[in-house]
């Protein structure tokens, strides 16, 4: 059933789900265009966590070997309180058994990627597009409008991918009092700081800090961490006018192994404040437009889950377009296979919010006395890393990840060939 079909598929936005899944559209055979604001395709943030499921994807993909080769290996996350140094966050990936991690990346590394699979499988990508609107055109297809009120041509289907700040999504979403100050340094040699470690310092939830290795770039090959600091949104201003020195002896106090981090943070534009927004959408599609990514579910970065969700979801959409007869039956199956996953894990990630930035006294209190005991009680270690893991909800089993067939490119002695759109690979 299925799968015969070639549609013209609009992405709006190149992130992670719109690259992705233009990818994995274009390999299916589909004509697909990208659309971004940026003048040039690029990235922005810092870092970023894989999960076993987003390198599951990407390894469905024949990219995890070029991305592993680039990240950073974590094996632990761990947070303790302070002034009290209790454990209050350990979470090991080997509780999953052998071969099991996550990996840090710079954003720019898994952008470079993804933006050069989807140009190789054959994606346009139109750079400098500021996307405002949808406009319905002849025969129920779709046009896309821009800042300048100019309409592209007509898609069988548009793939709304913009983000937490999607202007197409239906649902603006609540937006959360915390937010955080993200940076990249680089990584200090022969200092105390874990290289295999996400580590956190938390003073109840108001205060946190965080430091993430997260490898290389191609750019840049000398090895990163990215260092944040939790912070509410109409705080911002204030710490942007208040002497950085007093921000740094601040972060000392909570943690003074990453004084050689902040010795790098020579002034306040060194550090991007980014706000975080929660919004789940009950159904992610109207008639031939379908939300993926951020754009359908969005919500602080306390479970590491989005970037890893956006590959699920553009994996789910591309096994959902191969396997039914209409466009339709296409989104309804997209929205059957992520549901349940994105379901479980946006109200996890709204649960634990409030426990690790928040103004609230009570769940941090109670955090500080029980989530170091209880996380050396077995199930507790399975649990958790399989929690962190995405692989709650066996979201695997429902994308359709072992169809994936990434193009096989022949090398030979003389010419290098260019890949071939659709092509088995031996490697599935
Ligand atoms: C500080 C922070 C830390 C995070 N840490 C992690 C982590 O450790 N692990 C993890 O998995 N996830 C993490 N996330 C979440 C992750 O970054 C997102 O879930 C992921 O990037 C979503 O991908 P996306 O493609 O849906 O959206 P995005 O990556 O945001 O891409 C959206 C794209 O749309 C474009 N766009 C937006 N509006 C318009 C417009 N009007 N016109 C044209 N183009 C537009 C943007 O330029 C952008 O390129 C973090 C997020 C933040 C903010």
């Amino acid at each position: 059933m299925g799968g015969e079909r070639s549609y013209t598929i609009g992405i709006a936005g190149a992130g992670v789900a719109g690259l992705a899944s233009a990818t994995l559209l274009a390999w299916g055979g589909h004509q697909v265009t990208v659309f971004d604001q940026f003048p040039k395709p690029r990235s922005t943030g810092s870092g970023l966590m894989l999960q076993p499921t987003g390198l599951a994807v990407l390894e469905a993909m024949g990219l995890a070997d070029r991305i592993c080769a680039q990240g950073a290996l974590i094996e632990r996350l761990f947070g303790k309180s302070h002034p009290s140094g209790r454990t209050v966050l350990d979470v090991r990936y080997e509780a999953l058994g052998e071969g099991k991690f996550g990996l840090g990346v710079q954003r720019t590394a898994l952008f470079e990627l993804l933006n050069e699979a989807a140009m190789a499988a054959g994606a346009t990508i139109v750079p400098d597009t500021k996307i405002t609107s949808l406009r319905a055109a002849l025969g129920g297809r779709i046009r896309i409008v821009t800042r300048w009120g100019q309409r592209s041509e007509q898609y069988d289907l548009i793939v709304d991918a913009l983000g937490a700040r999607s202007v197409l999504s239906p649902e603006k979403g609540h937006e959360f009092e915390y937010g955080a100050l993200w940076t990249i340094v680089n990584w200090p040699e022969n200092s105390p700081l874990a290289p295999r470690s996400l580590e956190q310092r938390y003073e109840l939830a108001a205060r946190m800090a965080g430091v993430l290795p997260v490898g290389v770039s191609t750019s840049d090959p000398v090895p990163k961490a990215a260092f944040f600091w939790s912070l509410t949104a109409d705080a911002y201003e204030q710490w942007r006018k208040a002497p950085l020195k007093r921000w740094r002896d601040d972060v000392l106090t909570l943690w003074p192994d990453v004084e050689p981090l902040l010795a790098q943070i020579v002034s306040h534009d060194r550090m991007t404040m980014t706000n975080y927004w929660h919004r789940t959408l009950k159904q992610p599609y109207e008639d031939r437009v379908v939300h993926i990514g951020d754009s359908y579910h969005c919500t602080s970065p306390q479970l590491g889950q989005g970037a890893n969700s956006a590959l699920l979801d553009a994996s789910a959409l591309a096994a959902s377009l191969r396997s039914s007869d209409t466009i339709e039956q296409s989104l309804t199956s997209f929205h059957q296979r992520r549901r349940r996953h994105v379901g479980l894990y946006q109200l996890a990630s709204r649960v634990a919010t409030p426990v690790y930035q928040s103004d609230g006294q009570v769940l941090p209190r109670l955090r500080d006395r029980i989530a170091g005991p209880l996380s050396g009680i077995y199930p507790v270690p399975k649990i958790l890393a399989s929690l962190v893991s995405g692989f709650i909800g066996n979201p695997l089993r429902d994308i359709g990840i072992n169809e994936i067939k990434p193009p096989v490119v022949v090398i030979d002695e003389e010419n290098r060939q260019e890949p071939q759109n659709g092509s088995p690979t031996a490697a599935l």
